[in-house]
């Protein structure tokens, strides 16, 4: 349908063209004539003929043009005389004084990871939980805010369908307007006048990714709808009853480490265990640990990682 739509405006794009160029080419070798030819009378009546045959085709060409803009000019002046006296317009315009809607804004909150990896495989979901655990008061505040809009908003709806019930030909009559006419102008002049700024519920989590000298810059975000965020909200809450908020933080920095990292603490520490001072030369098994364990606030960062053979490992996660 649209592309059989725009075939057809492409079309009748290029019959203006045709039409332009031909009446163009006819003029020049009138032109033309007027310097070859010697016969006045001869001129003028050549020019008159072409002059006809302009005007009649130009008319055939831009009929409906001409045709629309007689309407649409039509259609201007009944809008004006509804917007004079019409009292389902007035009645609108107080509907909208009564009630005036800001724009809704989402909720945006932003975190900054330090590797590109960690970009690619971060974890929306958790981040949102660090963000409830950080901000709840303020997302309280923009639940609330959202409900009291939304509330406003569907109160508007229901004068607003109201008020257009009384579209009829009534007021038609009574204006002295043609009834098909009012009823077109009337519904377009309340399609145009409704408050569209529908309130969205949007949170949107922000990973942002700056490498060291900040020349490479990389984002991803995630955007919640209400049901997502409320799903999320309950997730938050069951674990803050359970008194396991800790684990949300402790995902997001194991999550953290990437393999270059892990490579890094191993390079540093002489690939030898730090507590028996084993390598894998010894059969050691080596692994990256945490110092201060993530459960207990402790950050992805290399002075608060060591290497650590499997062994020790246990024996050091056994006395925390
Ligand atoms: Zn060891």
């Amino acid at each position: 349908m649209k592309k059989q739509y725009y075939r057809k405006k492409f079309n009748n794009y290029n019959d203006d063209w045709e039409t332009a160029v031909g009446l163009f080419i006819l003029w020049i070798i009138y032109s033309i004539v007027v310097f070859v030819q010697k016969n006045y009378k001869m001129i003028i009546i050549i020019g008159l003929i072409l002059f006809l045959v302009t005007l009649i085709v130009l008319l055939v060409v831009y009929r409906k043009k001409i045709k629309n803009y007689l309407v649409s000019k039509h259609i201007k002046k009944v809008k004006n005389k509804l917007k004079k006296k019409s009292k389902l317009y007035f009645n609108i315009i107080e509907l909208n004084n009564k009630y005036s809607f800001e724009e809704f804004k989402p909720f945006y909150d932003n975190y900054n990871v330090y590797f590109k990896s960690n970009l690619e495989t971060c974890n929306f979901d958790d981040y949102l939980l660090m963000t409830i655990d950080k901000k709840y008061d303020l997302l309280k505040q923009y639940k609330l805010k959202y409900d009291e809009l939304n509330n406003s908003y569907n109160k508007y709806n229901d004068e607003y369908n109201e008020l257009k019930k009384y579209i009829s030909v009534d007021e038609a009559i009574e204006l002295k307007i043609n009834n098909d006419e009012y009823i077109k102008c009337q519904n377009e002049i309340f399609e145009q006048l409704k408050n569209k700024n529908i309130p969205e519920f949007k949170v949107v989590i922000y990973i942002n990714y700056s490498s060291k000298k900040g020349r490479v810059k990389k984002k991803k975000y995630k955007i919640y709808n209400k049901e997502q965020f409320y799903n999320k909200m309950q997730e938050y809450l069951k674990l803050k009853k359970d008194n396991e908020l800790y684990k949300i933080s402790s995902r997001v920095e194991r999550a953290r480490m990437s393999e270059s990292m892990r490579y890094d603490v191993l390079k540093r520490d002489n690939f030898r265990c730090q507590i028996c001072g084993a390598s894998s030369k010894d059969g050691a098994n080596l692994q990256v640990d945490h110092i201060i364990p993530v459960s207990k606030g402790g950050k992805t960062e290399m002075s608060n990682l060591q290497t650590l053979c499997s062994r020790c490992n246990i024996g050091k996660s056994n006395k925390m």
